[in-house]
């Protein structure tokens, strides 16, 4: 079976009611496994609605968003003038006071952190890195040559 399908088996809850849209890389696959296992065992028996709304890549990093019953955390990228760099940089707590709440947020931080060491493609260790003004996180075997400097007047 499809590891996608296999998480859906395991856990219907996750993956019930609208979505916007849910795209997997392969190399990520276990983390965001992971991820399901720990929140679910987090959860116990009250899964409190729990549902993945939106999964996707963003600056090279996976990005799991969700709801919890009626809330939902709120992440606001920024992309840095200075260093063209972009990345999350304000997450909302999803229920403040809440401790599992508060401790989902904790989990998927983590996961989502951990895929911006993992190539997206091979789950190889990887470094997040800017390819042409897009960031992608991929292994040496994996990274697109990054083009040479064409410098006029050089040999
Ligand atoms: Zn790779």
């Amino acid at each position: 079976m499809d590891p996608v399908e296999q998480l859906k088996a395991r856990f219907p809850y996750m993956f019930m009611g609208k979505t916007v849209s849910l795209e997997f890389h392969d190399g990520w696959l276990p983390t965001f496994a992971e991820t399901c296992e720990q929140i679910d065992k987090l959860l116990g028996e009250n899964k409190r609605e729990f549902r993945w709304v939106q999964v996707k890549e963003k600056f090279g990093s996976a990005r799991f968003y969700f709801r919890l019953g009626k809330s939902k955390r709120v992440v606001i990228d920024v992309i840095d003038p200075q260093e063209k760099e972009g990345h999350a940089l304000i997450k909302n707590a999803t229920r403040i006071g809440d401790a599992v709440a508060s401790r989902i947020d904790a989990i998927v931080d983590e996961a989502e952190a951990k895929t911006q060491m993992i190539c997206m493609l091979c789950g190889a260790d990887a470094q997040t890195r800017p390819f042409d003004g897009y960031y992608w996180t991929l292994c040496a075997a994996h990274a697109p040559p990054v083009k040479p400097i064409n410098r006029p007047g050089e040999p």
